[in-house]
């Protein structure tokens, strides 16, 4: 932790204890629990047990005291019963505040664990309260407590005495047995929000008459991570760092020091080369930040903090006019992420964050962030997946305009990067030349498979037919359904040639089918047509032909490294239909693409 090692010789915990709340009224950012418990108080329905959960320095020690102050209070003319609203001057609550209330037993579970420790607390508790209305135990990190211990406290919480109270306090629920929480009432105390970390951090400082800079009382809120506590340390050490003289304003430089953060301009500095892909410039900030002594973690910590912030004000620039906000994060962060697309900034926040795990796990941290810049460098470069679409969109790729020669090129900076982006990169420097087979979202509705084997013109004159695909067309055409499905389904062409036939046919064809066909042919065409049937093997189905083209566009699809790179940047997309941009049943227009098309393919495999 960053302000772990800031020394001190000061006490840190002067105005957090100085500070500590003494009442419901003075607990802040916990206004639901304060509601129920004064209801419960109110209406004289307080459990026997309670279980205060949330994270450390959230205020449940303190919150235990008050409960335990509201429970024994007895009013400035010792005749009041519990009140939410305890008094602070009866014997009680001064009794309790100053930690020496005999009825108020304070035990922290961390250091006294074992079963005895619990025992000596349990033999206590058939005792009456010498003083007090209630006798009131309070158990801090209660999951601690080894399971026998939690055992022996059960039985008590089965059948508590009537003046006995047990409040629990802990961090994490999930390791206190279901058995001792189903017997406690539980309160959650909530992480308090920055905006009411600061108005309370504002107001200590007031009373303090120390002066701080606004966005250094924002960076000590962010850093306290919703927990007052921390957060009144950290404003102790800041007031400190400062010189303590009068007047003397707590500077975002000093605190950002103080905390370890990075310079906040050279982290701007750092994400805008990022962004502009200028490599050099980027790994030139790093190592200025590097050799200066920050943590190449803190440093992506610094980059993805910023990335949230630019999405944020990026969503709603409003949030630049809150509270603790500093000049800088106000004005470079609008104009910065006036430059950016939230899309851009996701995929930002997602290397940030994996190039942080990196960093983190690897020896050598500072080559490792000095890569993930590179590859952020490089991202910036590419466009997202929504901007391919729409490149391709406004660049439909016909026949004619795209030239066999036109093979993308990648060059081996971007082809060796192991990285999705890099790989898309590659993938775009090719995208001018994109072949037809593209399987993106295509503007116009092309005509489905079946359609682009029908005859463009049905000639009367059998010479036209050049090829048997043509013929079946025809039935479709002639609305002759239940031949054509057959045509397609159940028969394979042995010979071809205009005016003969020879065909086999599958046991589901009929046997007639010969016969039907040229009866028709004859009939549509004017002229004399052969359709024998054959042993020979001959094609697969039109069918089995059509199914086989489509899986091979599908694969050839999907290992074009565009849609590689789109289905990666879509986890869980797949490929649900592959839409040409011209027929290439066509022969004749088809050939220079299909080449084109290899290539892409080859190249993008090696
Ligand atoms: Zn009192």
């Amino acid at each position: 932790m960053a302000t772990d090692d800031t020394p001190s010789p000061q006490p840190y915990r002067v105005l957090a204890r100085k500070y500590r709340p003494r009442t419901f009224a003075e607990l802040i950012g916990q206004d639901a629990m304060v509601r129920t418990l004064t209801n419960a108080i109110h209406a004289d329905r307080l459990p026997h047990a309670f279980i205060l959960t949330g994270v450390r320095g959230v205020g449940k020690t303190s919150t235990a005291r008050i409960i335990a102050r509201a429970l024994n209070c007895i009013g400035e003319d010792g005749n009041g019963g519990p009140t939410p609203e305890s008094c602070g001057v009866c014997a009680h609550c001064l009794a309790i505040t100053e930690d020496r209330h005999v009825d108020v037993i304070e035990m922290d579970a961390a250091s006294r664990t074992g079963v005895n420790d619990i025992r000596e607390l349990i033999d206590g508790v058939r005792y009456r309260p010498v003083d007090a209305r209630f006798k009131i135990y309070i158990i801090d990190e209660v999951h601690m407590l080894s399971s026998s211990a939690f055992n022996a406290l059960l039985k008590t919480l089965e059948e508590p005495p009537e003046h006995v109270k047990f409040i629990f306090a802990t961090t994490e629920t999930r390791k206190v047995p279901v058995t001792v929480l189903s017997r406690c009432q539980r309160f959650d105390l909530r992480r308090v929000d920055a905006e009411t970390l600061i108005a309370h951090f504002n107001s200590v400082s007031k009373q303090e008459s120390a002066t701080v800079a606004e966005g250094a009382m924002g960076l000590i809120a962010r850093a306290a991570d919703g927990s007052v506590r921390d957060g009144l340390s950290l404003l102790d050490q800041a007031i400190a760092h400062a010189g303590n003289a009068d007047g003397d304003e707590v500077s975002e430089e000093a605190v950002r020091e103080m905390l370890g953060l990075a310079d906040g301009g050279l982290i701007y500095d750092l994400f805008a080369a990022a962004m502009q892909g200028t490599v050099d410039e980027a790994l030139n900030i790093f190592n200025q930040l590097y050799d200066a002594g920050a943590d190449p973690a803190i440093v992506l910590q610094d980059l993805l903090q910023l990335t949230h912030w630019l999405t944020r004000i990026k969503l709603s620039p409003s949030a630049a006019e809150g509270q603790g906000i500093s000049q800088m994060d106000r004005q470079r962060g609008l104009s910065l992420a006036e430059t950016l697309s939230v899309p851009v900034l996701g995929r930002t926040w997602q290397l940030l964050l994996k190039g942080l795990s990196e960093v983190q796990s690897l020896p050598s941290s500072a080559q490792a962030a000095e890569m993930v810049l590179i590859r952020l460098a490089y991202m910036s470069d590419m466009p997202s997946p929504a901007d391919l679409v729409r490149t391709l969109k406004d660049n439909p790729t016909s026949p004619a305009t795209a030239p066999s020669t036109s093979a993308p090129s990648l060059s081996p900076s971007n082809a060796s990067q192991d990285d999705g982006g890099a790989r898309m990169a590659g993938g775009m420097r090719g995208h001018d030349a994109m072949p037809q087979q593209t399987p993106m979202e295509d503007p116009e509705p092309l005509p489905p498979i079946q359609e682009t084997q029908q005859a463009p013109v049905v000639d009367e004159q059998s010479t036209r037919f050049q090829c048997f695909e043509q013929i079946v067309a025809m039935f479709e055409e002639r609305r002759e359904g239940i031949l054509h499905a057959t045509l397609v389904n159940h028969v394979h062409l042995v010979r071809f040639e205009p005016g003969h036939i020879a065909l086999r046919t599958e046991p589901a064809a009929p046997s007639d089918l010969a016969t039907r066909v040229s009866k028709f042919l004859n009939e549509w065409t004017g002229d004399q047509w052969l359709v024998s049937l054959s042993e020979e093997a001959g094609e697969p189905t039109i069918r089995e032909q059509l199914d086989a083209k489509e899986a091979a566009r599908r694969g050839r699809a999907t290992s074009h490294p565009l849609v590689q790179a789109a289905l990666e940047a879509f986890p869980g997309a797949t490929v649900e239909a592959v839409i040409e941009r011209a027929p290439e049943e066509f022969p004749d227009s088809v050939e220079e693409d299909d080449t084109d098309d290899d290539t892409v393919t080859e190249k993008a495999d090696s």
